[in-house]
C-alpha cells in the first residue's frame, strides 16, 4: 500500500509540473493575462491557477501589473513572465561565425550579437573563443541568466554530445562541445541541431500571431550549409539517430560527384553559400560581367547583386533554383503547411531569393498542393536559429522551473 501512495504523489508532482508548463507557456504566448483567463485557456481549475501563481510570485518568476478587464466588465490583476529577472543566453555556432543572444523567459530578446571567428584554428579553440565572449555577456547583464541553448551546424547526436558529421567544417564533429561549453558555466547548457532551433523561433512566432496552432512546420537553413527543421503536429522530428531534415544530403543527381556523406549528387552541392561564392569565382576568370573582386565579401556580394551585377545574379538564381528543387522533396515527403526559409542566402536579396524559389516549386509540384502552402523567407527580426537558440533553453526552463531557481523557494 505504501509503494501505492508514494506512487500516487509522483503522479500528482508530475501532474503538477504539467501545470505549470502549461501555464508558463500560455504567459510566453499571451503576454499579459488575468488569473481567470488562464483558467479558462488551460481548462485548469481556479484554486490550481490560484496555487500556481502563487508558487511563481514567491519565485519571482512572474508579476503583477495593471488591471485587466474581463467581458463583464469585471476588473482583475494582470499577471506576466518576469522577463526582467530570469533570462537564459542563447548562442548560435556556425562554421565562420557566431552569435549571442540574451533572451527573456517571456521570449522577449534583450540582445543579439554576431561575431567571426578571429582565428579558423581547431574547433577547442575557436569554442573557447564563443565561451569567452558568451561570459562577458552574462556578466554585463541584469538579472539572472538560468541556462544556455546552444545552436550547431548539422545534425547533433545527445547521447554523445557530438555533431553526427559536418562538412566543410574546422573538425566540430571531432570534439564533445557539449563538454567544451559547459566547462566555463556553471548553469544548465542544452545543445540542438540549427535548423531545429530555427523552426522553435517560426513557431513561436506563428503562435503569438494566431490562434490556431501550426501542426507541420518546416524551417530551412539555407546558408554554408543546408537542412531543415521540422515540427510535426506540434513536436520536433528528429529520427531515431538526430538525423532527420538533413535535406542537404538528399540526392537532386543520382549520377553527380561523391558527397563527403556517401551519397551522389547532394543538394548541398549545388546549393550553398560555399558552392555559390565557388561558382562565381571560377567564371569571373574568363568573364568581365561583373563588378566583383576574386576576394569579395559576403558583404560586396549582397551589394553586387543589389545593382543587378549580370554574373552574380545569373549564379544566384542557379542556387536559388536548386534550393527550390530540394524542397519540392521535403513537401512530398512531409506535406507541410508552412516553409519559412532564412540563412545568409536567402538573406542576400530576399526578393530575387523567395521569387526564384516559389517558381521552381510552383512548377514542380500539384496545384492542390501549392494552393495551400505558405511558403515565405523568415521575417524574424533578428536571426531565427539565434533566438531559437535561446528558445530552447527557455523551453528546457518551463519543463520544471524550480530545478533552475530553486534557491528562490521558500
Ligand atoms: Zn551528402
Amino acid at each position: 500500500m505504501k509503494a501505492l501512495s508514494t506512487l500516487g504523489s509522483i503522479n500528482q508532482e508530475r501532474q503538477q509540473q504539467i501545470n505549470r508548463t502549461l501555464i508558463l507557456n500560455l504567459l510566453r504566448k499571451k503576454g499579459l493575462c488575468a488569473r481567470v483567463d488562464l483558467a479558462r485557456l488551460s481548462g485548469l481549475r481556479g484554486a490550481t491557477i490560484t496555487n500556481i501563481i502563487n508558487e511563481f510570485i514567491q519565485a519571482d518568476f512572474v508579476i503583477e501589473e495593471g488591471l485587466l478587464t474581463g467581458s463583464k466588465g469585471r476588473r482583475s490583476i494582470g499577471i506576466k513572465i518576469n522577463g526582467a529577472k530570469y533570462k537564459v543566453l542563447g548562442i548560435k555556432l556556425a562554421r565562420r561565425s557566431y552569435g549571442l543572444s540574451i533572451l527573456g523567459m517571456d521570449n522577449q530578446l534583450y540582445k543579439a550579437k554576431q561575431f567571426s571567428f578571429s582565428k579558423m584554428t581547431e574547433a577547442k579553440d575557436m569554442i573557447a573563443e564563443v565561451r569567452e565572449n558568451a561570459k562577458k555577456i552574462i556578466a554585463e547583464e541584469e538579472g539572472e541568466v538560468l541556462a544556455i541553448g546552444v545552436a550547431v551546424p548539422g545534425p547533433y547526436k545527445k547521447k554523445n554530445g557530438k555533431l553526427v558529421f559536418m562538412t566543410n567544417s574546422a573538425g566540430f564533429e571531432n570534439v564533445d562541445i557539449l563538454d567544451e561549453i559547459q566547462k566555463g558555466f556553471d548553469i544548465p547548457v542544452f545543445i540542438e541541431n540549427d535548423a531545429n532551433a530555427g523552426v522553435v523561433a517560426e513557431q513561436w512566432k506563428y503562435d503569438e500571431q494566431s490562434e490556431y496552432p501550426e501542426e507541420n512546420i518546416v524551417y530551412v537553413v539555407a546558408g554554408e550549409g543546408i537542412g531543415c527543421g521540422i515540427i510535426s503536429k506540434g513536436e520536433l522530428l528528429r529520427g531515431d539517430s538526430d538525423t532527420a531534415g538533413e535535406i542537404g544530403h538528399c540526392s537532386i543527381n543520382f549520377e553527380g560527384p561523391v558527397c563527403e556523406c556517401g551519397n551522389r549528387g547532394c543538394l548541398e552541392m549545388y546549393c550553398s553559400m560555399g558552392v555559390l561564392n565557388k561558382n562565381i569565382r571560377s567564371r569571373m576568370e574568363k568573364s568581365d560581367d561583373t563588378i566583383l573582386e576574386p576576394d569579395f565579401s559576403y558583404g560586396e556580394l549582397k551589394a553586387a547583386i543589389a545593382k543587378k551585377d549580370t554574373l552574380a545574379v545569373e549564379e544566384y538564381l542557379k542556387v536559388c533554383e536548386f534550393l527550390g528543387i530540394g524542397i519540392v522533396n521535403i513537401i512530398n515527403q512531409i506535406n507541410p503547411g508552412s516553409i519559412i526559409i532564412g540563412d545568409l542566402l536567402a538573406e542576400l536579396d530576399k526578393e530575387i531569393f523567395i521569387n526564384t524559389v516559389q517558381k521552381t516549386v510552383q512548377q514542380r509540384v500539384r496545384k492542390s498542393i501549392w494552393e495551400t502552402l505558405r511558403m515565405e523567407t523568415s521575417t524574424i527580426g533578428e536571426d531565427a536559429i539565434l533566438v531559437g537558440a535561446g528558445l530552447i533553453a527557455v523551453e528546457r526552463i518551463c519543463e520544471d522551473p524550480f530545478a533552475f531557481v530553486k534557491k528562490n523557494r521558500e
